[in-house]
Formats: C-alpha cells, structure tokens, sequence
C-alpha cells in the first residue's frame, strides 16, 4: 500500500455501490497503523470515536489506544471492521467496546453514551467522526431523504452526542470534530454534503466559546481526499476514483495514518492552548481558516 513518500496514486481494485463501504472489502487497504512508538499522551484515558470501524476513525482509534486510551467504537452496521478495530484496540494493551446504530437518531445517541459511561466509567474525549456523502451532478437530483439522513449523520449526530455526553465532560475534557476541506473550497458535486461540513465548522466554533470557560476544549479536523471506503463506495463517481487526490499539491490522496496524529494533538495536552480551532491534513492545499 502507499505510504506519505512511496506510490502517488490510489487506483481502487474492488469498491463496493453503496455507503457505508467495508473496509474488509476495499482494495487496496488504507494504511492505518500507527507510525510512532506510543508515548502515555492518553494515558488512562476514555474516548468515543464515532465511524471508528473503518478509514480516519479506525486509525485515530488504533493511534489514541497506542497512546493509551481506552476506545468506544460507534459505527453504523459494519461489524466486520468494527470487530477489527477492537481488536487492533486490544492489541494495543487498550480496552475497546463496539456500539453499532444509527446516530442520526437522538435516542441511540443517548443510549451509546450511557452505554460507554457504564462501561468504562467516564468520558474523556469524544470524537465526532462518523459521515456520509452521495454525489449528485445537478442540486435537483438531490433527494429529500438523501438532505435529510446527510444533516442526521453529519452534525444532527455531533449535537446529540454533545448533548448526552456534556454531563460528562469536566475540566481537561476534549472534543474534536471532523470537518473536510470541501467546506472551504467549495464542492460542486458534493452540496449537501459540504453544507454539512460548514455547519460542522460553525459549530466547532460555537461549541467552543460555550464550553471553553468549564476548560472543556473543542477543535475540529479538516482532511482533504483520505483513502477510506467513503469515496469508493458510491461518495465519489467510480470514473473519477482513479484520480482520487491528485488534484492536490502533493499529487497523490492522504492516508488515514496520515490524518490520525491530527486528532491526538487536539485530544492530548500538547494543545492544551488550543480551542475553537481546525487542523488540515489535505495534501497541502492553502484555505486559510
Ligand atoms: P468511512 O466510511 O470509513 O467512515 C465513516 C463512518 O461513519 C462509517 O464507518 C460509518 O460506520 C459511520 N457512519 C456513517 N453514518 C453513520 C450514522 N448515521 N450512524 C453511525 N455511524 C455512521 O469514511 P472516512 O473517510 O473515514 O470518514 C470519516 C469522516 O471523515 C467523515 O466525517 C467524512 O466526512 C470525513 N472526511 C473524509 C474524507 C475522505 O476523503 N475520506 C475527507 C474529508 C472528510
Ligand atoms: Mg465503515
């Protein structure tokens, strides 16, 4: 598989029609190992990583693990990958549990918590990771239930996790959402889904001037085209996966390795002067912001 200084494209050998993709299916593999000894930055710690089955939340949930945390895995169906993460957790020293449901829905959102505090006794960190996008060439061909499950996956979660998860959250406690960059640049294909991810922004922003003052610190992740099973199954046109990030000034899509050290800057003290704030892994494309 590619890595940051080997092979430039990602050319997909098997992808699968529909969202959510397997990972266990997807060729060539995302690399998602960690690519760093652990160093304790989250020891003892607990973090909830929505979407931590597979792609960028596989590899934030293998890396926070090296780093000693204990993971919540929520996902929507995909139990193979999810069983794969918990393992690579558990591998990792770490515990793991997987929670599979729809977190469009308020009550799973709710339920998932209370599971996660039951389990393991506290929250530290939340992750808002999991998402879904439907490409559409023309704004009319989007759906009124396609607009409506995009918001439900995509921030409508974030606000109900948030919600049950708030009593929780203490001093030192922190949130990192992820965002993309096609909320800075613009997506013509991808409207409903960029509108989300503004929303995201905006409300990264927002939630940290309402929690920063309770030492709760709130940031967000923005990456550019990540090889993960969103893109190959049915977020991107099949036809136009073989040019999957080269578009960007590095030529070449990033790596879900690439993308995780991202998320365990705004998760550990190394940031603890941070909040309100987006990192961008994205192949170096400027947006400023
Ligand atoms: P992925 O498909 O591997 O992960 C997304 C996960 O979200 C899925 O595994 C799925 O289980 C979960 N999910 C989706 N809808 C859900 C729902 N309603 N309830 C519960 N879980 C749900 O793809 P990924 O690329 O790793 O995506 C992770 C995040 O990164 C998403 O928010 C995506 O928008 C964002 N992102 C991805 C890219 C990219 O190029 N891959 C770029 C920018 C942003
Ligand atoms: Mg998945």
């Amino acid at each position: 598989m590619t890595q940051a200084d080997e092979a430039d494209t990602v050319e997909p050998m098997i992808h699968e029609d529909d969202l959510p993709g397997h990972e266990s299916r997807l060729e060539p593999k995302p690399d998602w190992e960690p690519r760093y000894k652990g160093s304790d930055r989250l020891k003892g710690k607990v973090a909830v990583v929505t979407g931590a089955d597979s792609g960028i939340g596989r590899a934030v949930a293998a890396l926070f693990a090296r780093e000693g945390a204990d993971i919540a895995i929520l996902y929507l169906c995909e139990h193979d990958d999810a069983a794969k993460t918990k393992s690579i957790v558990e591998g990792e020293g770490s515990r793991a549990i997987a929670i599979p449901g729809d977190l469009g829905d308020p009550q799973v959102c709710e339920q998932s918590i209370q599971k996660v505090v039951d389990e393991f006794g506290k929250i530290d960190i939340l992750v808002n990771n999991a998402g879904e996008q439907h490409p559409d060439k023309d704004v009319r061909d989007i759906t009124d239930d396609q607009l409506r499950r995009t918001f439900q996956s995509n921030i409508f979660s974030m606000f109900y996790l948030v919600q049950s998860a708030r009593p929780h959250l203490k001093k030192g406690s922190a949130i990192i959402n992820t965002t993309s960059v096609t909320m800075y640049q613009g997506s013509k294909a991808l409207l409903d889904y960029s509108s989300t991810k503004g929303a995201i922004t905006a409300f990264t922003r927002s939630l940290s001037e309402n929690l920063v003052g309770d030492g709760i610190r709130v940031n967000a992740v923005a990456p550019g085209p990540i090889w993960t099973p969103l893109n190959p199954s049915g977020g991107k046109p099949p036809e136009e996966l073989k040019d999957f990030g080269k578009s960007t000034p590095m030529g070449r899509p990033g790596q879900p390795n690439e993308v995780a050290p991202s998320f365990l800057f705004l998760a550990c003290e190394d940031s603890s002067y941070m909040s309100g704030q987006v990192l961008h892994p994205n192949g170096g494309i400027i947006v400023n912001g």
